[in-house]
């Protein structure tokens, strides 16, 4: 089977084809310009792909009710020229085939559920700290939707103690996303955060945020998988850090052997790697085709 997959993310969209398997056998990306420039790349290349199904994992937020009218749009985004467009129904146009359409997150947290790092469980929380913070939900095997997607990004935390940043969430700013995504790092260090040494400060205080939120999410959904990924997880001593924050904020009281004896492998990174998002839309199209 030839299933579509679109990464549709806010800074570059990601287009490939795979298998029912989650091998992605080709693939291309383009930065994110225009709605109308950006899906004729996205028509373009599906063109003489020969798909049987598509998925899309879309930055948002997005309008996932079926009984909407706004549904498959991209709704408020501040991303100029985004703002309530109607990205599924102008790919369905071009292709008639099954489309599957999810958030970029909880797609990701499907794709991992499918073939990576929750294989096998019917839940996971999937988290990207990148440009943004994005969580991703999925619990007794299904995305959480609900009253529109899950914000997790936008959860607020308690401060750090020597942290007097503002936050640049321009909606709340001190929020998780406003003190922990990559543009928070870099503008409290002044420079990237791929430029910070290993042992510099910014980490013990980036695992304090994310250790806060995660450590919510355990409490909120008691998910079997936690799973980092995004840009600035690429900072692997976070991983240990983020941990010892989880079980300090946790202090013993959800008994459960994944956190209190093997936290190393409940906490973890995508196992589809750079590749969740993509496996994800992939994992939405193969559902899609399936009829799920
Ligand atoms: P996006 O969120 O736009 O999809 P990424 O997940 O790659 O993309 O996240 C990009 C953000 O992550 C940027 O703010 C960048 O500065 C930050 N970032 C990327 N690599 C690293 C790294 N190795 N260490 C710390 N921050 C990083
Ligand atoms: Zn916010």
């Amino acid at each position: 089977m030839r299933i579509g997959a679109i990464e549709a993310g806010g800074t570059k969209f990601v287009c490939g084809v795979g298998n029912e398997e989650g091998i992605i056998e080709d693939r291309v990306s383009f930065p994110t310009e225009q709605p109308e420039q950006t899906t004729k790349n996205v028509i373009a290349y599906f063109q003489d792909k020969g798909v049987e199904a598509i998925g899309v994992g879309s930055f948002g937020p997005i309008d996932l009710d079926p009984t909407s009218p706004l549904y498959g749009y991209v709704t408020t985004t501040p991303k100029p020229g985004w703002a309530n467009y109607p990205l599924l129904s102008t790919l369905k146009e071009a292709f008639d085939v099954p489309f599957g359409w999810d958030t970029d997150v909880n797609a990701a947290a499907f794709g991992e559920a499918t073939w990576g790092a929750a294989k096998g469980l019917d839940s996971c929380v999937y988290y990207t700290i990148g440009t943004g913070v994005g969580v991703g939900v999925y619990t007794e095997g299904k995305m959480v939707h609900g009253l529109v997607h899950p914000e997790g990004g936008h959860v607020l935390t308690r401060r750090h103690p020597e942290d007097d940043f503002a936050g640049v969430c321009p909606y709340h700013g001190d929020c998780l996303e406003g003190m922990a995504a990559g543009p928070a790092l870099e503008k409290r260090w002044k420079v990237k955060g791929s430029e910070l040494t290993v042992d510099h400060p910014a980490w013990t205080i980036e695992a304090f945020y994310i250790g806060q939120a995660v450590a919510s999410a355990i409490l909120m959904l008691s998910p079997k998988k936690i799973i980092l990924g995004g840009g600035v997880m690429h900072q692997e001593q976070l991983f240990p850090m983020i941990r010892a924050e989880v079980k300090k904020n946790l202090n013993g009281y959800v008994s459960a052997k994944a956190i209190l004896e093997d936290i190393d492998s409940y906490i973890v990174s995508p196992g589809l790697g750079d590749n969740a998002g993509l496996c994800g839309a992939l994992a939405l199209g193969l559902a899609a085709a399936q009829g799920k």
